[in-house]
């Protein structure tokens, strides 16, 4: 049978019995040798960052003999693998010492039998399906410290926290970055952390002045007027009753002649682009609204536009014309007047009685 024909499991020879075991002599072993070096990386305003919780385990690096040719072949290639079966690059095996490790007599201390035998099996396996059809012989199990846990940061009542992972000897050389902090609402990442002036945590990038009252804040958080451009918190924004684009309170004008909140935008010389021009509306629309306002029903030549929030309706009877604005939610009457056709005075009629005419 020749070696390609060979299952994977059977072109490595991983003998648990006859293992070679090493450790690296100087990685960091215990929390307080990594904690100000992860901690420094961390620069917290008016806050503290701590490690939240943090465990360094050994883990099995295998180091082994690839014979690129084949069963015959003389010159192997030396190479470590990670439990995973993941090869390591030559700047981590650098980093990590592992071309000089200091032998074991035994299994580290912690390391159970039974748990070595596990990593042995499911690395052999991993390792010869990234290596077939080579052949395969472990050398030595190189045990190395590696560090999991999470940096804790608070500013205020506020905390967040950033999850680590890494081989100590790597972490504290800065080789496996530390992740940065990322905003949630911004998406931005930084090491430099900040809480805006209201206590929410973010870095620096996303911090923003609101164009009204100047309070720094998320930048996600406030909104874009479509007239200005400028940003402001929520409460100093509004919607124009007609086109319900968003725009800074302080921009809004008042139509002259429905009286609506209305952005610039939407005035016309004679009204707005609500109240002036309104489409003749179909039977449906003006069945329903003759259902909401049933004195409607003694007037003609119906009119009515819809926006977001609002309704505008204007109709004649006999010498008389009329408008009547309302709250498209509540059907409250917002606005009611009346003028002589052909005449562009309009008297403006109490909200009472408005009501009870239509
Ligand atoms: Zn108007």
């Amino acid at each position: 049978m020749s070696d390609q024909a060979q299952p994977p499991s059977d072109q490595i020879a991983f003998e648990p019995g006859a293992v070679l075991h090493a450790h690296i002599a100087d990685q960091p072993t215990r929390l307080f040798e990594l904690s100000p070096v992860l901690l420094s990386k961390y620069e917290v305003e008016n806050g503290t960052v701590t490690i939240a919780g943090c465990s360094i385990d050994d883990e099995p690096i295998f180091e082994v003999a690839r014979f690129a040719g084949g069963a015959g072949s003389s010159e192997p290639v030396v190479q470590f693998f990670d439990q995973t079966g993941w090869q390591l690059d030559a700047d981590t095996v650098e980093s990590l010492g592992l071309e000089s490790p200091a032998n074991l007599q035994q299994l580290p201390p912690g390391i159970r039998p039974s748990h070595f035998q596990n990593c042995l099996q499911q690395g052999s396996q991993r390792i010869s399906a990234q290596t077939s059809p080579d052949r395969i012989e472990l050398r030595r199990v190189i045990w190395c410290k590696r560090a999991t846990g999470k940096i804790s940061i608070r500013i205020g009542e506020r905390t967040a926290q950033v999850a680590f992972l890494g081989w100590t000897r790597r972490l504290i050389n800065g080789a496996d970055p530390l992740a940065p902090f990322v905003c949630p609402l911004s998406g931005k990442a930084s090491y430099h952390i900040v809480a805006d002036d209201d206590g929410r945590l973010t870095v620096p990038e996303a911090v923003t002045a609101c164009d009204v009252s100047g309070r720094r804040v998320v930048e996600t958080v406030l909104e874009n007027s479509a007239l200005s451009g400028k940003r402001a918190l929520p409460q100093y924004m509004a919607s124009c009753c007609v086109g319900g684009e968003r725009i800074l309170q302080s921009e809004l004008v008042t139509c002259k002649v429905c009286e609506q909140a209305i952005s610039p935008q939407a005035a016309l010389a004679n009204g707005c682009r609500g109240c002036q021009d309104i489409p003749k509306a179909d039977a449906e629309t003006v069945q329903h609204w003759t259902e909401v306002f049933p004195g409607l029903a003694k007037w003609k030549s119906i009119k009515i536009r819809e926006t977001h929030s609002r309704v505008f309706i204007s109709a004649t009877k006999g010498w008389h014309r009329m408008l009547i604005v309302a709250d498209k939610s509540n059907q409250q009457i917002l606005c009611a007047k009346q003028a002589l056709r052909f005449f562009g005075t309009w008297r403006k009629l109490d909200i009472d009685e408005a009501h009870k005419l239509f």
